[in-house]
């Protein structure tokens, strides 16, 4: 079993409230959400971080964008818009290590974040 958080909610060993799945991408609400909406979106492969993309992920990394899109539009967000967060590293606020989209919203965010 993968000692990766999120690879065990793409394995369905961890439940997670599913919002949007397809073949390589998993979203589902943030177990601590930090705003009324709060959806994480993942790739289903293992990617650590942005920083370890790369060129063959092209493809991957547009999916990842659209359906961030998909899932404001369901949650509502599309008109009042919405944030997206990818926290990278340490000094960046990364504590899952395991690319992730936050899709927030739900009300107004804050400009510039803490
Ligand atoms: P980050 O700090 O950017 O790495 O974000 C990790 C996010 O994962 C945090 O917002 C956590 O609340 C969230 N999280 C941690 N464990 C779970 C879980 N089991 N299900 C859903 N979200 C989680
Ligand atoms: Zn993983």
């Amino acid at each position: 079993m993968s000692d990766c958080l999120f690879c065990r909610i793409v394995e369905k060993k961890i439940p997670a409230k599913v919002v949007y799945e397809d073949d390589q991408i998993l979203a589902f609400d943030d177990v601590n959400p930090r705003a009324p909406v709060h959806t994480l979106v993942i790739p289903k492969q293992h990617v650590a971080s942005v920083q370890d993309l790369g060129e063959s992920d092209r493809t991957l990394l547009a999916q990842l964008l659209l359906a961030c899109t998909k899932v404001a539009k369901h949650k509502g967000l599309a008109d009042p818009g919405f944030r997206l967060v990818v926290n990278t590293g340490r000094d960046g606020g990364q504590t899952v290590f395991h690319l992730h989209f936050h899709v927030l919203g739900g009300r107004h965010m804050a400009w510039p974040p803490g």
